[in-house]
């Protein structure tokens, strides 16, 4: 048996149950669970009125763990590999996207805890092509959060056209925002970090971020604007009409890039993106070998996820610290049965 933090129906909430260990099939493997983290997508899946694959439904798509138990026709993993799992959560391998790397975009790719029952559980049964190896020197708290915070602020900042000393804005200083100013400072960037109330500067500047910006005091397009405007805006909160405002604040050629997703609509006036050769993109996620490129970088540069952890047994407690809006910075469960850092490191992970 295992415990895990499941949504019985539509409008049920989260509550923590009992659950047979279930197996893998051909090509999956079973993680046990040892660290996963609290996303704000998790809030629209715990309330969302249906699942790809029923109820009772498991959120949770920031994975650490260790492999249990392999699937027939599995190549390249053992048991006892330190991995992690992210949003994406799996692809199938022959479209065309998937045959030009680019997994993320497979019109048939499974997002794990949508797709499948996610990991705020003691085990998670998920394709093998889904898993990334976690840098030893990382603890399995510490990994989770690279399966979609992480890796998600990473690819944002390294696949746009930036140069070191380029001007970053990051919007919005949660989850994903903490990372990103960790990330864009390492990287060479000068960085702003933009958000409401001025509690939050001590934070941004610990992190490294150059300036800050209280959205509540100044319009942040034009604060951006009085500094020359910046080359990339990184829009993690997703509050539509704040990201509206925020175009005025791009440099020429500056790019907005969205992370975060709401049901809205933004307006831009179209002049302003053609006369001065701006862009807007939306970026979902990254791969697997993406997440393992994300830790690598967080070791060598001092990237650190700041984290409240708790038990998996409180994952609805958990959930209501994350509607809040207050945790700093990412929420991570913990399942008290998993494996521990010291013995996965005394043993070389081949346990
Ligand atoms: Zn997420
Ligand atoms: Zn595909």
């Amino acid at each position: 048996m295992m415990t895990s933090a499941v949504v019985r129906g539509p409008g049920r909430g989260l509550e923590v149950v009992s659950s047979r260990m279930p197996t893998p099939a051909p090509g999956q493997v079973r993680v046990e669970v040892v660290a996963s983290g609290m996303c704000g997508a998790d809030l629209g899946t715990v309330a969302s009125s249906s699942s790809a694959y029923g109820f009772p439904l498991t959120p949770g798509h920031e994975i650490a763990g260790v492999v249990a138990d392999l699937g027939e026709q599995v190549v390249g993993w053992r048991t006892g590999d330190r991995v992690a799992i992210g949003w994406f959560g799996g692809s199938c391998g022959h479209c065309t996207a998937c045959r030009r790397g680019d997994l993320v975009h497979c019109p048939d790719r499974l997002v794990t805890g949508v797709s499948y029952p996610g990991g705020w559980a003691e085990s998670i049964i998920v394709p093998a092509d889904a898993l990334a190896r976690i840098s030893d020197q990382l603890t399995f708290a510490q990994a989770a959060p690279f399966g979609c915070a992480g890796v998600t602020t990473f690819n944002a900042l390294r696949n746009a056209t930036l140069r070191p000393g380029s001007r970053v804005a990051v919007f919005g200083l949660g989850g994903l925002g903490h990372l990103a100013t960790q990330f864009a400072t390492r990287m060479g960037h000068e960085t702003v970090v933009i958000a409401r109330g001025n509690d939050r500067e001590r934070w941004a500047v610990e992190l490294g971020a150059h300036t800050y910006v209280d959205s509540t005091r100044c319009p942040p397009g034009v604060a951006l604007g009085e500094m020359g405007g910046a080359d990339l805006i990184i829009a993690t909160a997703s509050s539509t009409e704040a990201t509206s405002a925020l175009v005025d604040g791009l440099a020429i050629g500056g790019q907005l890039t969205l992370l975060g997703v709401d049901a809205g609509a933004i307006q831009v006036p179209v002049a302003r993106l053609v006369t001065r050769g701006q862009k807007i993109t939306g970026h979902l996620t990254g791969t697997p070998s993406d997440i393992e490129d994300a830790m690598a970088f967080a070791v060598t540069n001092g990237v650190e996820v700041i984290e409240e952890i708790y038990a998996l047994e409180d994952a609805a407690q958990a959930l209501e610290r994350l509607a809040s809006g207050t945790a700093r910075f990412r929420i991570v469960l913990e399942a008290a049965a998993a494996p521990r850092d010291r013995e996965a490191f005394d043993d070389g992970g081949a346990r």
